[in-house]
């Protein structure tokens, strides 16, 4: 881990409020795993950084993905090509890879980390939004690295209706393993039907966190090897350990 000075080579809206940062970082590119975040310093005056998963490392660039929410991603909106950012990075532990094909399974901003799985790893993409308008841009992303893409939307203006979760059981015989991202009440659904079907499932959590370094606990989640930081022990954890018996629900 590592803190870098990197240069905006751009900085792109690509669906509403959504934007695609890339960034000229070739030492961070060649060691960030698929499934680390960063740390981004968006303005002097703000103390914390923002953390971002790293959704594509190849070229000696490092791309993410945001959704603008609040000031800090505002700020990072008005960013231009050429600009600087200070970057803390990467952190975390990623995903564990495996053998065999894995189903990525994501939803809304989760889906950024697992691009940069789908670059590195053998694997499928199930892909669920709201709308039309949410999932096309991410089914473009996706489509060099991976063989099939399956979608859901919950208001059925593209492919099905419906949630992951409704898709997901049709489609899962073929894979040795999922790995998700997504709202924790999609990630806990996906848990349970890969849990329930023996598959191997490994679950990115995206908690509020302050410092990034395991030092301030505020993004502490139960397992059931105990506490655990979410920034530093994860974000990638086995979904046996974090949702498994009755977490379940
Ligand atoms: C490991 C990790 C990876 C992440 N990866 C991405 C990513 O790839 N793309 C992306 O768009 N976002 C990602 N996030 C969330 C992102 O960090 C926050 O949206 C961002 O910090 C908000 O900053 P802000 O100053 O604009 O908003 P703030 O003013 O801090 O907050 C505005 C609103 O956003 C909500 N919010 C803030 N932080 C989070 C969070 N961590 N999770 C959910 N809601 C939050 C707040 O509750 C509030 O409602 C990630 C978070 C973590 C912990």
């Amino acid at each position: 881990m590592n803190i870098f000075d990197v240069e905006i080579l751009s900085n792109e809206p690509v669906a509403d409020k959504i934007f695609r940062l890339t960034l000229d970082a070739p030492e961070l590119a060649k060691t960030s795993r698929a499934g680390q975040f960063i740390q981004v310093k968006v303005a002097d005056e703000f103390t914390l950084r923002r953390p971002f998963g790293i959704a594509s490392t190849t070229g000696g660039r490092v791309k993410i993905f945001y959704r603008v929410v609040g000031r800090g991603t505002y700020t990072l909106s008005k960013k231009v090509v050429g600009d600087y950012l200070d970057i803390l990075g990467a952190l975390g532990n990623g995903f564990t890879p495996c053998d065999g094909k894995i189903l990525l399974v994501g939803g809304g901003m989760g889906l950024a980390p697992l691009l940069c799985a789908a670059e590195q790893f053998n694997s499928d993409i199930l892909i669920g939004g709201r709308t039309k308008d949410e999932v096309t841009f991410w089914q473009s992303e996706f489509e060099p690295h991976v063989e099939k893409i399956f979608i859901t939307t919950d208001d059925g203006s593209y492919h099905k209706k419906g949630f992951v979760t409704d898709l997901l059981p049709e489609i899962l015989g073929d894979y040795s393993a999922v790995y998700t991202c997504g709202p924790e009440v999609m990630m806990r659904g996906v848990a349970r039907i890969a849990l329930d079907n023996n598959l191997p499932c490994q679950v990115s959590f995206e908690r509020r966190m302050a410092c990034g370094l395991g030092a301030c606990l505020s993004c502490s989640i139960d397992t059931s090897d105990g506490r655990k930081k979410v920034c530093k022990d994860g974000p990638v954890f086995d979904a046996q350990k974090v949702f498994g018996g009755d977490k379940l629900g």
